[in-house]
């Protein structure tokens, strides 16, 4: 445990569990977000702020975790307003490399320090603890940034220079759509030769094809409902992010179609493995 104050700022379905970690391990914490009635849960066990500026200005290293592009560029540029001299800031949000690397080189300008730490692994990783934390930056930064991993995941790979955290966030997700998809897909191909739903889940989960995420998608395949941990939506950017990227494989395009079309029959803002119904 070191003596360092931190700064959480975004509590939307990840940074939500995330930073309840941290304060569960005993880090002093503080927290913002846009809407104030994410913060509800933090009233008793962490400083509430009511501002960007005044999150940044108690915290020595502050921690983001935002939807987009936009929301990373619009919340950074506020922090670069404000007094950030030897502070260390750590974005865990899934963004192009291009808006991570402009935000680290404002935030180096104004002698700060950067990195990119997105994550593998949904809610309930973040709750348990137990993401993948793929991180881009310099190395004595990121030493000092591992107690603070060491909480929120199982996994910890520091792949190089800013930048390259995003990379392998950006791999992975192309390869978590596909899954998406494709489970879908054989789960619909089998209802049309008359196999139960469950029963064909269960087949998946216990084959050489099963997976963590086939598992923990597989209640809300069963339920039929798909209330978002990981918003379709959010998919849908980080294929286009991918896709900006370089992917250009067999089946980005088809990918794509697929994520865009659910998006426009209004799916956007459900979970992701709502793809299954429209596609039916
Ligand atoms: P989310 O629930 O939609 O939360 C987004 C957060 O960003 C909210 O706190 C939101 O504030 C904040 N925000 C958005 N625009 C903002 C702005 N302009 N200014 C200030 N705050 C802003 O999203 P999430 O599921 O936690 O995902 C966050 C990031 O992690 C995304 O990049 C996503 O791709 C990535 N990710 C998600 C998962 C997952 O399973 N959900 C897994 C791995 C990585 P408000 O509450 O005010 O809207």
């Amino acid at each position: 445990m070191n003596d360092k104050k931190v700064g959480w700022i975004g509590l939307g379905n990840m940074g939500q569990p995330m930073a309840n970690n941290l304060v569960k391990a005993g880090f002093s914490v503080s927290v913002y977000n846009r809407s104030e009635d994410k913060t509800i849960a933090f009233k008793d066990k962490a400083t509430v702020c009511s501002s960007i500026a005044a999150l940044v200005k108690q915290s020595d290293v502050i921690f983001t975790m935002l939807t987009n592009d936009n929301a990373v560029a619009e919340v950074y540029a506020q922090i670069a307003e404000e007094q950030i001299e030897g502070k260390l800031f750590i974005d865990c949000s899934t963004i192009s490399q291009s808006c991570s690397l402009k935000t680290a080189e404002l935030l180096k300008a104004k002698g700060a320090r950067f990195i990119d730490a997105p994550v593998a692994g949904s809610t309930a990783p973040a709750t348990d603890g137990t993401l993948i934390m793929m991180v881009g930056g310099d190395a004595e930064d990121v030493a000092q940034a591992s107690a603070y991993f060491d909480v929120l995941g199982k996994l910890t790979k520091h792949l190089g220079e800013n930048g390259s955290g995003i990379a392998a966030k950006l791999s992975i997700n192309y390869f978590l759509s596909l899954i998406y998809q494709g489970l879908a897909e054989t789960v619909l191909f089998s209802e049309k030769l008359g196999i139960d739903r469950k029963d064909m889940l269960e087949i998946i989960n216990e084959s050489a094809c099963g997976n963590g995420a086939t598992k923990i998608k597989t209640p809300m395949l069963v339920n039929g409902t798909y209330p978002a941990a990981f918003a379709l939506d959010l998919m849908l950017k980080d294929i286009l992010l991918a896709q900006k990227a370089g992917a250009d494989f067999p089946l980005t395009e088809s990918l794509i179609a697929t994520y865009q079309s659910a998006h426009e029959k209004g799916f956007g803002q459900q979970d992701v493995m709502g793809i299954i119904d429209a596609i039916k």
